[in-house]
């Protein structure tokens, strides 16, 4: 599942190829992945109008037309792809799971594919995107100008859930998924079943500081790239080879040597060293 340093290597990606592209025609093969408005009003909405820009918030990407905002989340497996025609003028193969083609005036087509069909996209006008229910309750980007300390202690002094599924609440800090939310709390030396509100002052800076670098460190190295998730273009990201306990249950702590265990919290699996990362009593 993409998660944050994903979504924004693909970000990247795509802004380097669709900026400029004008939209000819939309192909909607597999209606239920236009969540808003209906997959007609989406299409001929969306002739005509340019990409401008492609930004991202949290998990999803915003692709800026010249009227409106195409919001889309790529959920477990939604990837784009740009199909360039060859030098005879054909284009590659079509799949099956090929699911929105997006036809461009250039004769190219951005094509978005999804094998298990869980993306969803809506389009909505320019300016009102952030009120969009997928976006207006997000919390901060995981940087150190956006997100702040004293936020997040206030935020969890309100909470009694476990911290590692307060780290997955996108309300919070959005862009943590199962694996950075795993990593951040190696990294801040704090068990992942504790209470957010029975953190200590200590243990709040340090799940702060471990959020901005690690996710910061991910976004640089282009994301994690397991089993067969990658961006649009095929660029893998790098951060698999920095993961100290996400996917190492039964391994050595790479800091005490002890066992890593994998246990459920919150309903996901989670990774973690009982050494250093004692339980409190
Ligand atoms: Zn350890």
């Amino acid at each position: 599942m993409p998660e944050l340093p994903e979504v924004e290597n693909v970000r990247k990606g795509l802004n380097e190829i669709v900026v400029g592209e004008t939209i000819d025609k939309v192909e909607v093969r597999w209606p239920r992945i236009i969540e808003s408005p209906e997959q007609n009003v989406f299409s001929k909405r969306l002739m005509g109008q340019t990409i401008e820009d492609v930004r991202r918030r949290g998990k999803f990407l915003l692709f800026y037309f010249t009227d409106d905002v195409l919001i889309s989340h790529l959920r477990m497996e939604g990837k784009y792809q740009l199909m360039v025609p060859e030098k005879d003028g054909r284009l590659p193969r079509r799949s099956k799971h090929m699911h929105i083609i997006f036809h461009l005036k250039s004769g190219r087509k951005l094509v978005y594919h999804d094998v298990r069909k869980f993306g969803r996209m809506s389009l909505v006008e320019k300016g009102s995107e952030f009120e969009h229910k997928s976006l207006e309750k997000l919390g901060p980007e995981p940087t150190k100008d956006a997100f702040k300390l004293e936020d997040m202690q206030e935020f969890l002094t309100r909470r009694k859930k476990a911290i590692k599924g307060v780290l997955l609440d996108q309300q919070m800090i959005v862009g943590l998924g199962n694996i950075y939310a795993d990593e951040v709390l190696f990294l801040a030396k704090v068990h992942p079943v504790t209470p957010a509100n029975r953190l200590t002052d200590a243990e709040e800076i340090r799940i702060h500081e471990a959020t901005i670098q690690i996710m910061g460190n991910a976004i640089k190295s282009g994301g994690t790239t397991i089993r067969t998730y990658q961006n649009a273009f095929g660029d893998e990201g790098s951060y698999q080879n920095h993961l100290k306990v996400y996917g190492k249950d039964g391994e050595a702590c790479p800091n005490c040597g002890n066992e890593i265990e994998k246990i459920k919290v919150a309903g996901r699996g989670t990774h973690y060293c009982p050494v250093c990362q004692p339980l409190k009593g």
